[in-house]
This record gives structure tokens, C-alpha cells and sequence, in this order.
């Protein structure tokens, strides 16, 4: 059966970063942003080019790395904006300009003092000098489901005659009811002149949990592109997920007539990116990647499970990319063995990331008797954000207790040196990270901790993810052991040594003409 292509939009990077608290550094948008084109994404949306210089420097970044996918940049309706958009997007192969402005009457009287006839000028005259710039721009009503009718024809009418190409009707703050949704679109489609020969598409907002249900109701009714995130991360409650929508719509293609192009295989793997990278780790029930999706814990579903796995599967986890079966690997196993799992799980691994993996498995084999593949899955991506050539945990002593100041003393190598520092905290924890700062000559702050256990029983890997501060800048760092002081600890050096790392490319950045 023929099934229409729906458009993937991804807004991760944009509206994602949004969230609270979350902030990608420019190679971790570039990592983010290949990994999505990899697995057939369609356009990303990689910033707001007039936001910041760090937003214009990210978006000139992915433009010269991405091949397929189409690279889509924010503009106000402000001249400025919408030059910086073009300019970002230089390199780009595929490049689309995205102008939005606000077309309710809270956001028009409250937001922008605007009249909406004022409204509707900056609309028209901003797509048309962006489509003088560019042949793929896309324009926003932002708010659009709490626009009046009359008015958002109007001003999508506008936009169509003065070149937009896509036109996207956001559900900005998550109001919408699901078949309402599903009718502006209809209505548009029968309002509106030309509105059947540009791509509509849907952006939905999750404030009462149905940024999914009214995007798929959306599709169902016309749009054909859905604007989403990996995870659901967003600002407020978050955007539409797009593992959801992707796996709603491939699941359910019969009844919706319609599919993407993305690779579900690579689901799981960039979710896990994106959990690492933003520290956001979704809900356990989260639906599709939740650690918990495709659990069955009662012996009734246990024993459906055994005969059919369709009895209590809408979808595999395999299809997913999830990792399976716990892996025969254990302290004898070697380098190739590890390699070639890594290679299953997604992970190309050779040369020094090779070695320094290997290491870390044979320091866990040494005390795990048996090594599944997401403690294969949490080495690896510990070794991601690993910088190379600093610091090193090389032994740790800590005094702790109820009624005492906690003292660590810490000793790090860096170059084939060792250094011994002693210092004391209101933790075991605190203690550590202040002998390390002693060491490293950084005062970093810590800002967030987080703890937890890889997989079941007394021997898990313990999996902490620190974001500390210093000046500026923050960064991530993560650290697995089946000792959480040490994991903490090693957290800490690799949030330092990224830092550093980081500190060092942009002085290096600098000085270049
Ligand atoms: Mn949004």
C-alpha cells in the first residue's frame, strides 16, 4: 500500500535547547546534527542565527558538515535576522530560511505592540526578501492555534504569494485539542488559495500531553511535515517526540497512509545522545525509549510474552536499535570481541579509543562477573566525551562519616606525571571534587549531580553525570564503576578535562586570522 512521505523536522537544537538548563556546545551540535542526517531526518533546524555569535558560529558549523539533510535556520520578521539566517547558512547544500511571527491577539497586543495589519506587512515583506535570499523558507504563525480564523488565512494566504514554501501552524503553548487541531488544517486546505501547493506542517507543544496525538491528527488531516524533538526535550513540557511520531506512524501506516524516512534502527542510539548531551534522561514510562518501553514485569503479560511476543508488543525493541541479549563477554574476552560488539551496538571503535575502551572493560570485567551491552553502551559513552591527553583518576582515599568533615586525597597523572592533593568537603563527594580542583588549578562549580544504576543487582555499574561551571562556560561529564565515589570522581575529571579541552580550542580559535 502506498503510504505518503511525511517530512521530519528537527527542532533539537532549536527549540530543544530550550529547555531549561540545557545549553549543546558547537561540536556537540555538529555530533548531534550528523547523527540525525544519518538517520534520514530531513531538515534540522540548527539554531537562531541572530540569537547569539554561538548560535551564528553553530549554524555555519553544521552547514558545511551536512550532505543530505537540509539545513533550516530561525529569523524574526527582522531584516537583520533573516540576513544573519542566509549568511549562517552559506555552506549549507540544502539551506532553509524559517521567519515566524506571532499572530494571536495576546502575543500581537502583548508581545510585539503590533497592530495586525502591522503584523501582516512584516509577514509578507519579511518571506519575500527571505525567498529573494533563498529558494526553501519556511513561515510561522507562531501561536496559530489561539489566532483568529479570518486573520490566520489572511496572513497564510500572505505568505504563500510572497514565496513561503512550507507554512507551519505551531500549537505554541500546547492548547489545542486533538480533532480541533486536525481541522485547522482542513479548513486551511479548503480556505485557503494555494494553500494545497505548499507544504503545511505541524509543531505541537506537550503543556497537557497531546503534542503528539495533535501532530499525528495533523498529518492525518493534510500537514505534511512534523516538527519534533528526540526525547520530547523542549521548553515548558517539551515538544512532540519524534521517536513517537515516527514509530505512530510506522506502526500504525494502514490506517495513516502515510510514513518517514527515517531509519528507526537509529532511535535508540540518538536518544541516548541526546540524554547524554542535554543531562535530560527520560521519564522510565517514556513511550518508545524509556528505559521501562518494553519491560513486562506481570507473570500474565510473561507468559503471552513466551508464546507471542505480539500479544503485548505493538513494536520491537530490536527495530529500535535497542540492545538485546546480555553479552558473552567476560575477563577473558578480547580487544576484538569488544570491538566487534561495539560495532553491533552502533560504536566504531579502533586506534586509542579502541585501547582506552578496552582498558575500562578489563577494569570492569575484573569486578563484574557478567558484562551486558549496556554496560558495553555506558563505557562507550563515557569514552565519547572523553577528552584526550589530561588528567587521569589514578588513586583515590577517602575519610568519611556522620559526624566528621569528609577528607579525600586525590592522585591524578597527566603526561606520565602524578599529583597528590588533600582536601576536605561536606561529603565524601564534595571532598573529591575539591582535591581535584587543587590538583587541576580550575575551581569549577558543581551545578547538577546525577546518579544511577546501569543495570540490575548488587554489581551494577554506577552511572553519575555532573554539569559544572568555570567562568562562563559548563560542561558535562559522566563516569561509570561499580564504585559511585569513584564514578563521581571520574565524572568530575572528565567534566574538567572537557572543559580545559574546550577552553583550549576557542583560544585556538581566536588567534586564527
Ligand atoms: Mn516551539
Amino acid at each position: 500500500m502506498a503510504a505518503e512521505r511525511v517530512i521530519i523536522f528537527d527542532t533539537t537544537l532549536r527549540d530543544g535547547e530550550q529547555t531549561p538548563g540545557v545549553s549543546f556546545h558547537r561540536s556537540e551540535k555538529v555530533e548531534i546534527a550528523k547523527a540525525l542526517e544519518a538517520m534520514g531526518v530531513d531538515v534540522i533546524e540548527a539554531g537562531f542565527a541572530a540569537a547569539s555569535r554561538g548560535d551564528y558560529k553553530a549554524v555555519s558549523a553544521i552547514s558545511q558538515e551536512l550532505k543530505r539533510a537540509t539545513v533550516c535556520a530561525l529569523a524574526r520578521c527582522v531584516e537583520a535576522d533573516i540576513e544573519a539566517a542566509s549568511q549562517a547558512l552559506e555552506k549549507a547544500a540544502h539551506k532553509r530560511i524559517h521567519v515566524f511571527i506571532a499572530t494571536s491577539p495576546i502575543h500581537m497586543a502583548d508581545k510585539l505592540h503590533m497592530t495586525p495589519d502591522e503584523v501582516y506587512e512584516a509577514a509578507v515583506r519579511s518571506t519575500r526578501l527571505a525567498r529573494q535570499l533563498c529558494d526553501d523558507v519556511e513561515f510561522s504563525l507562531e501561536d496559530a492555534t489561539r489566532t483568529e480564523r479570518e486573520f490566520l488565512y489572511r496572513v497564510v494566504e500572505g505568505v504563500i504569494r510572497a514565496g513561503a514554501t512550507t507554512v507551519n501552524l505551531p500549537d505554541t503553548v500546547g492548547y489545542a485539542a486533538v480533532q480541533e487541531y486536525g481541522q485547522l488544517f482542513r479548513d486551511v486546505l479548503e480556505k485557503v488559495p494555494g494553500a494545497d501547493a505548499v507544504t503545511l506542517s505541524v509543531h505541537c507543544h506537550n503543556d497537557l500531553g497531546l503534542a503528539v496525538a495533535t501532530s499525528l491528527e495533523g498529518v492525518r488531516c493534510g500537514a505534511r511535515q512534523v516538527e519534533c524533538t528526540i526525547n520530547g526535550l523542549g521548553e515548558r513540557a517539551g515538544n512532540a517526540a519524534m521517536e513517537e511520531i515516527v514509530m505512530g506512524l510506522r506502526t500504525r501506516r494502514e490506517y495513516y497512509h502515510c510514513d518517514t524516512s527515517v531509519d528507526a534502527h537509529g532511535i535508540y542510539r540518538v536518544s541516548r545522545t541526546i540524554a547524554s548531551l542535554s543531562g535530560v534522561e527520560p521519564a522510565p514510562n517514556k513511550p518508545v525509549v524509556g528505559a521501562n518501553a518494553f519491560q513486562h514485569q506481570s507473570g500474565i503479560h510473561q507468559h503471552g510474552m513466551l508464546n507471542n511476543r505480539a500479544t503485548y508488543e505493538v513494536m520491537h525493541p530490536e527495530d529500535l536499535g535497542m540492545p538485546q541479549q546480555s553479552l558473552a563477554l567476560g575477563k577473558l574476552s578480547g580487544s576484538h570481541a569488544l570491538a566487534d560488539r561495539a560495532q553491533q551496538l552502533g560504536y566504531a571503535l579502533d586506534g586509542p579509543a579502541l585501547q582506552s575502551a578496552f582498558r575500562r572493560f578489563k577494569e570492569l570485567a575484573d569486578r563484574k562477573k557478567e558484562i551486558t551491552d549496556r554496560d558495553i553502551v555506558a563505557i562507550l559513552r563515557e569514552q565519547k566525551l572523553t577528552a584526550q591527553g589530561a588528567y587521569r583518576l589514578f588513586a583515590f582515599q577517602i575519610f568519611t562519616g556522620n559526624r566528621m568533615t569528609s577528607t579525600a586525597t586525590v592522585t591524578l597523572e597527566k603526561n606520565g606525571e602524578t599529583t597528590t592533593r588533600a582536601a576536605c568537603g561536606d561529603g565524601p563527594v564534595e571532598a573529591c571534587f575539591n582535591a581535584v580542583d587543587a590538583i587541576t588549578g580550575m575551581p569549577c562549580a558543581l551545578q547538577s549531580y546525577n546518579i544511577k544504576a546501569v543495570t540490575e543487582g548488587q554489581d551494577a555499574l554506577g552511572e553519575v553525570t555532573v554539569r559544572v561551571r568555570s567562568g562562563e562556560e559548563t560542561m558535562l561529564g559522566r563516569g561509570v564503576s561499580t564504585d559511585v565515589l569513584e564514578a563521581s570522581c571520574l565524572a568530575y575529571i572528565n567534566a574538567v578535562n572537557r572543559l580545559i579541552e574546550h577552553q583550549e580550542l576557542e583560544l585556538a580559535a581566536e588567534v586564527q586570522p
